[in-house]
């Protein structure tokens, strides 16, 4: 039954965040607000239609008005939507952290898709990242938050700040060495609120993760799209995927990778 209500309210979740999802660069950095449109035709797309399983299969996902299929891309949020609300579900039940995750990784869905059409993360879903990280912050000074796996205040403070100011050096070297931003810096920013959900032990095994998935990633497209190693693939949706993998699974894999370890 729970999950039944929670799929129910995951379309609208999948929904909103569609409506952040579609937006259109203004610059280098940003993006501007603009409701969800035909990318074919322009006409803009009614809320029913934004409730997309019963779109995608009562039109196939094809516009009403030029028949292009303009809906697959919503029919993926609303699918990624709906697998992220559930596996949270089933991993951590209705607790504070399963709805910290479900913010944080509501966030990083729309992060996903802007950054694979637009290659940019824009400022103001990094801002909405920090508002979140914020109560995560507080929340811990009074009551347990079990991924930090510790109960000191500082955690959260270090995981915002560890990965970001690595990567922060590596992108620094990258631009005397290779004269171009290697570490896009919007990638270097994502890992301050994610860390500050995922503590400091977990963000360092989302950035890892996010690395194999991401060369991972790079390599499918060099064989299969013919890229070149320079050219630009977007980290994000690697990010958002290591970031995913880590909440499920991450204390298991650090337990298990110390184990191995140990002698
Ligand atoms: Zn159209």
């Amino acid at each position: 039954m729970p999950i039944i209500i929670l799929s129910v309210f995951s379309l609208f979740l999948g929904l909103i965040i569609n409506i952040v999802a579609s937006r259109i660069p203004k610059g280098e950095e940003d993006v501007s607000w603009v409701w969800p449109f035909c990318g074919a035709c322009s006409r803009k797309l009614t809320l029913l239609e934004m409730l997309v399983p019963v779109n995608f299969f009562i039109h196939k996902g094809k516009c009403k008005k030029c028949s292009s299929k303009v809906f697959v891309r919503p029919f993926q949020i609303t699918l990624f939507t709906l697998i992220v609300s559930i596996s949270l579900y089933l991993k951590f039940g209705l607790t504070i952290q399963f709805f910290a995750f479900l913010l944080l990784m509501s966030i990083l869905i729309a992060v996903f898709f802007i950054d694979m059409d637009y290659y940019i993360i824009p400022d103001d879903l990094l801002l909405a990242g920090l508002g979140g990280a914020l109560i995560v912050f507080f929340y811990n000074l009074f009551y347990e938050f079990p991924i930090f796996m510790d109960r000191a205040w500082w955690n959260p403070l270090v995981g915002g700040a560890l990965v970001s100011i690595v990567l922060f050096i590596i992108g620094i070297i990258g631009l005397f060495i290779y004269k171009t931003d290697a570490m896009g810096m919007g990638d270097v920013k994502l890992f301050v609120p994610i860390g500050i959900f995922l503590g400091w032990r977990m963000v360092v095994v989302s950035f890892i993760l996010s690395a194999i998935i991401g060369s991972l990633i790079s390599i499918v497209f060099m064989i299969f799209k013919g890229k070149k190693l320079k050219e630009a693939i977007p980290f994000g949706p690697a990010i958002v995927l290591g970031t995913f993998t880590t909440i499920l699974f991450g204390i298991d894999i650090l337990n298990w990778y110390l184990q191995f370890n140990s002698y």
